[in-house]
């Protein structure tokens, strides 16, 4: 069993000691919550619940706490991904909604299993998830003080091994800050977040370059024909840099293979392997 998760990138020069502190406690808190909750539940079980935690939790910038688009609004996106039946899920764009991950996993026994805006709200409405408003105090003066175009990343994402074997990945975002309404994000697409029998990846970063890069689905599929986590990671990270990528991933293999690298400073992540907890 293992399980690795991520509070997506904070900047040296915005971030202050304290929120960075505090994201590594609650990444600390929420990995150990995750980890005793996989002893008893499957994977895909496991990464909504973990994910769920991380939206709950306003320092990140997903569910609770997410940044606000350029009209005022926010808007959040998320999405799932199966490792044993290869099944993905997600949202895009839906608001006024508390756990977006949770209309992923809603969504992933329906034959449509991505759904964006209005009709993403109507789905969640119909499907008993009650208005709730994401916007905090602090973002909304971050957004009054139009701070956070480029700060505060904090998307969120995990990635867990169930002792049967089974693989699952899901992150969620409340985008990149400051954007054109209807914007996509690449976490709620393949690029951001993929996972099957042979590994699961959960991305972070400018969105535009994840997908640019094709980045979970990618690495996934060089594991699949017979790299290790780490070389497939590694040379996509390479491909990154022809256009000065920026983005971060956690992931795991089937051989159980745990890892993480970003291609700038610093992605706040946490993992959890048995007797080993590490956070940076
Ligand atoms: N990848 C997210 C996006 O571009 C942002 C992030 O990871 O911080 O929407």
């Amino acid at each position: 069993m293992k399980l690795i998760i991520h509070g997506g990138f904070f900047s040296e020069s915005s971030t202050n000691q304290e929120t960075k502190k505090a994201k590594q406690n609650a990444l600390s808190e929420i990995v150990t919550q995750g980890y005793d909750y996989l002893k008893t539940h499957s994977a895909l079980e496991t990464v909504i619940y973990t994910v769920a935690l991380l939206e709950n939790n306003d320092l990140f910038n997903a569910g609770i706490g997410s940044q606000i688009q350029s009209d005022g609004k926010v808007r959040l996106s998320a999405s799932l991904m199966d490792g044993k039946t290869e099944k993905f899920s997600g949202v895009i764009n839906v608001e006024d909604v508390k756990n977006p991950i949770e209309i992923a996993q809603h969504l992933l026994t329906y034959d449509d299993r991505v759904l964006s805006g209005d009709g993403a709200q109507s789905f969640a409405r119909e499907n008993g998830f009650e208005y709730f408003n994401p916007i905090t105090n602090q973002r909304q003066l971050e957004y009054e003080a139009k701070l956070n175009q480029q700060n505060n990343k904090g998307t969120v994402g995990c990635v867990a091994l169930d002792d049967e074997g089974n693989l699952a990945a899901a992150t969620s975002t409340g985008g990149k800050g400051f954007e054109i309404p209807s914007r996509v994000s690449d976490s709620a697409t393949v690029a951001g977040n993929y996972a099957n029998k042979f590994a699961g990846i959960s991305c972070t970063g400018v969105g535009e370059d994840i997908t640019s890069g094709a980045l979970a689905a990618k690495i996934v599929t060089r594991v699949t024909d017979g790299f290790t986590l780490k070389d497939a990671s590694d040379k996509s990270f390479l491909e990154l840099k022809a256009f000065d990528g920026f983005a971060g991933i956690i992931g795991i293999s089937a051989a159980g293979e745990i890892y993480h690298c970003d291609s700038h400073p610093h992605m706040v992540w946490a993992s959890f392997d048995v007797n080993l907890q590490v956070f940076k």
